[in-house]
């Protein structure tokens, strides 16, 4: 390969708001047959907005949005983004916290006043109501729960949509002769669903995935013989973009997912992933 070709494919690549961090990658694109997608943040928009809150016993609606709003002002997650903005929506104030704790791909956990209260995932609970059990099995979207000395009293439910172009990305790459995963901590059912809307194989669906098994999952198919692009955005992502065999970072995302990356897609579109590969196809196509 003449490093000239190699370099006027990268720099076409930026002209197509993709940043590739060297011109002996488009070779390892060029090999790339499975495309491992993160959910939140890339194949979605990654800000849910807040849908349902629904609480156990006598607690109001307003007193659960309340304490996980507050609590979530600790945390940098999209989910709490939305569960923040959406008590503010409400004009619902958010109260002091003391000794927050980011748990990743879990949830979070700070005091108000002389209470622990946690929000996230069911496991970080000893006793979940069936009422609650429910719905987080309903699908509607993301479901965390809210609760304090070991009982979840509320579920608080925000739904993320697929960007308008994932879709048509994700067609892009199956007409490159490419396999999509959709892999995520978040449950089944959501990403059951947002696999369907664009287009995945639900036989091709990780969930529930913690940020340190990402990685192992990506080393996984490798170890079936495919050579993996795995594309994300966030914190929990950069050990998986590392092990990938390309690891694509969205320029919207963390500084470190980019730092992780070998391409770094400036426009918040899977297009682009798509773009990049057929990009890199004809470059080495031209040099041969
Ligand atoms: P993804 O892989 O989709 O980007 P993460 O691994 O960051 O998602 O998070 C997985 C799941 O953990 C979320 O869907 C949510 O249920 C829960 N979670 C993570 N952080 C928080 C938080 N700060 N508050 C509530 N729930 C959270
Ligand atoms: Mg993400």
């Amino acid at each position: 390969a003449t490093p000239t070709a190699l370099l006027t494919g990268t720099g076409r690549g930026a002209q197509l708001g993709i940043l590739i961090k060297g011109p002996q990658i488009l070779e390892s694109t060029r090999r790339v047959d499975t495309v491992v997608l993160d959910k939140t943040g890339t194949i979605t928009t990654g800000e849910p907005v807040l849908t349902h809150v629904l609480t156990a016993g006598a607690l109001s609606e307003e007193a659960a949005l309340k304490a996980a709003a507050s609590v979530e002002t600790g945390s940098e997650h999209p989910v709490a983004a939305a569960i923040v903005d959406g008590a503010r929506a409400r004009d619902i104030e958010t109260s002091q916290i003391t000794g927050f704790t980011n748990l990743p791909g879990q949830g979070a956990r700070a005091s108000i006043k002389d209470t622990e209260v946690t929000v996230g995932k069911a496991d970080l609970f000893d006793e979940v109501p069936a009422e609650l059990r429910a719905e987080l099995d309903a699908g509607r979207g993301t479901t965390v729960l809210v609760g304090w000395e070991g009982t979840a009293r509320a579920a608080i439910t925000v739904a993320d949509t697929p960007r308008e172009t994932s879709a048509a990305a994700v067609a892009r790459l199956r007409e490159l002769g490419l396999t999509p995963y959709l892999l995520t901590g978040d449950n089944e059912h959501t990403a059951r669903r947002v696999a369907q809307e664009v287009g995945i194989d639900p036989a091709h669906v990780e969930a529930g995935v913690l940020p340190q098994d990402k990685f192992a999952r990506v080393r996984a198919l490798q170890g079936q013989g495919k050579v993996v692009a795995m594309v994300g955005d966030g914190v929990n992502d950069a050990a998986a973009l590392a092990q990938a065999d390309l690891g694509m970072a969205m320029g919207s995302g963390t500084d470190v997912a980019a730092e992780s990356a070998d391409i770094v897609l400036m426009r918040s579109d899977v297009g682009a992933v798509a773009d990049a590969i057929g990009l890199s196809r004809k470059t080495l196509r031209v040099i041969k």
